[in-house]
């Protein structure tokens, strides 16, 4: 039991480490040597835990690569469409009071993920 905890303790402080919004492959690479007997299955499922107790983002992107995030405030996400990374957009959004005024409906919060090419990608000298 003990040893659970552990691991369950090393999976959240290594996504909450990062901003890189690491897949579960990525963070069980960051736990592996700490942890060499700790299995994919394993991380994967403390993540999960994460996300439902609210601790942690997760951003299923278009490909269906599954990313997770510690920074549970609210904002936007790019995905790129070239590599597959995933990183934060701050940018002023409609107001959630204006979807109620708008549909009826109410809105408490919104889920955005923007696609194209990444600053790093579309850097890079094509030849
Ligand atoms: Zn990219
Ligand atoms: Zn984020």
């Amino acid at each position: 039991m003990k040893r659970h905890s552990r691991q369950r303790d090393a999976v959240r402080n290594a996504l909450c480490s990062v901003k890189s919004h690491p897949t579960a492959t990525v963070v069980y690479d960051m736990v592996r040597a700490e942890f060499p007997n700790i299995s994919l299955a394993t991380v994967y499922r403390n993540l999960a835990e994460m996300h439902q107790s609210g601790d942690a983002l997760m951003l299923t992107t278009k490909s269906g690569a599954v990313h997770f995030d510690a920074d549970t405030s609210q904002h936007s996400h790019h995905c790129c469409l070239t590599c597959g990374g995933v990183s934060d957009v701050f940018i002023e959004l409609p107001n959630l009071c204006e979807i109620a005024n708008e549909t009826g409906c109410d809105a408490e919060y919104y889920s955005l993920m923007f696609y194209g090419e990444c600053d790093s990608c579309r850097s890079k000298v094509k030849n």
